[in-house]
């Protein structure tokens, strides 16, 4: 029923940080109604075992937490699983790319494993949030499952990250040398999804970066730019990232705005049928319909 992602880039962030971040995002989304909530941060802890194709960074396996009831119970489960696996809240991430969501049940009964994110399966290499319906899922699913995939939900959801991981691996098999990026990977996905939705993905496959994507169901895109006076700036700023990639600055991503003015006024609707590609500190929006084999424009459209 909600989503929300926070994306840190040349921005020192400690984990506490973040997950305060994505819960007080929850929180902002509660009076849409909700039934559950999860959220997946990264475990910086072990390397991902993963090369990533697109990255000379291999990503962090990513940490879900789901649980049924309100966010408040949500954030008590993860409060104690991060004090019995001594997880440091202390850490800190100049990148970090965490995705959360308020659900309310359309298919399958509110649970743990009915809950968001949804993920692609053993070694979560893709993980979804989504507001809205699949209305196609059951045919996706017969076709998923003659392909090996096992399904662990009863929701229409998870078909999508499934999907992702079956186009992902796919892609690889045929194009060799050619690594196929986030934003085909979700193109390709969403070619094939019919219903209403808005959808936040995040893959181990493509460590930093975050992808999301509309079909009738709202989405909104925020920018805090952290550009003022960089040679004089903080120590908050990572020259590591700036030099090569411009300026650090907080992404967020959200199915209501509330969730995002507390930390920016500087909100963009995204529209139906766009892709919404954050990597490197850079936002690039395509167009679904004539995605195909092109890189898509810039960010360029004046944020309201
Ligand atoms: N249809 C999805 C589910 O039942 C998403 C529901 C929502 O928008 O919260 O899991």
């Amino acid at each position: 029923c909600g989503i929300f992602a926070y994306l840190n880039y040349g921005v020192n962030r400690e984990r506490r940080y973040i997950l305060q971040v994505l819960f007080n995002g929850l929180r902002r989304l509660e009076y849409r109604g909700y039934d559950s909530a999860g959220i997946c941060i990264d475990d910086s802890s072990s390397p991902s075992p993963l090369p990533s194709p697109s990255s000379s960074v291999n990503g962090c396996p990513p940490l879900v937490f789901r649980q049924e009831g309100n966010i408040e119970s949500l954030v008590k489960s993860v409060y104690e699983e991060v004090a019995e696996t001594e997880l440091n809240l202390e850490e800190s991430f100049s990148i970090h790319a965490g995705i959360a969501h308020t659900r309310w049940a359309t298919h399958g009964e509110p649970a743990p494993r009915n809950s968001h994110p949804q993920t692609s399966g053993a070694g979560n290499e893709f993980l979804v949030v989504h507001n809205g319906v699949i209305t196609n899922y059951e045919v996706l699913k017969e076709t998923l499952i003659r392909h090996g995939f096992t399904f662990e939900s009863e929701t229409d959801t998870e078909v999508i990250p499934k999907l992702a991981k079956f186009v992902f691996d796919k892609a690889n098999e045929e194009e060799g040398d050619q690594p196929v990026t986030f934003s085909q990977v979700v193109v390709e996905v969403m070619r094939h999804l019919e219903g209403a939705y808005a959808l936040i993905f995040k893959s181990q496959h493509y460590p930093n970066e975050l992808i999301a994507c509309k079909r009738g169901s709202p989405l909104l895109l925020g920018v805090k730019e952290l550009n003022e006076d960089l040679n004089n700036g903080p120590a908050l700023h990572d020259d590591k990232f700036l030099s090569k990639n411009g300026h650090p600055k907080e992404l967020f991503l959200s199915s209501d705005a509330n969730a995002i003015v507390e930390h920016t006024k500087k909100v963009l609707m995204i529209e139906d049928g766009e892709v919404v590609h954050l990597k490197d500190g850079a936002v690039s929006i395509l167009k679904f319909d004539n995605a195909k084999g092109r890189n898509g424009g810039t960010y360029a459209r004046p944020a309201s």
